[in-house]
């Protein structure tokens, strides 16, 4: 997977995550005014400690698993548990093609 811009990373791991929580695979919680179902984008390891803007730092999770990862007492686990998920997909998605 190249490197791709904040928008396109956004908008490919939500196509990806098709309106399921990529942590804890919920389905999104509400469907948007534009018919897309509701998820959000976490940088796992955040931008601002130099996290990479790319789909293998971002997942598409439910706005509880979001809030988790920013706030939760274990927040280093749920963190891990992120990176597994995305490796996963990038296994998956690098063997479709
Ligand atoms: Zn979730
Ligand atoms: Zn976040």
């Amino acid at each position: 997977m190249s490197f791709k811009r904040s928008a396109e990373v956004a908008e490919w791991v939500l196509k990806y995550a098709k309106g399921v929580c990529e942590h804890c695979s919920a389905p999104a919680p509400f469907v948007t005014k534009d018919g897309t179902a509701y998820l959000e984008v976490h940088h796992v390891k955040p931008l601002a400690e130099g996290g990479a803007d790319t789909v293998e730092n971002a997942v598409a999770v439910c706005p509880n698993c979001h809030r988790a990862a920013h706030y939760a007492r274990d927040a280093v686990d749920i963190a891990k548990k992120m990176a597994e998920s995305i490796r996963r997909r990038v296994y998956f998605t690098d063997n479709q093609q």
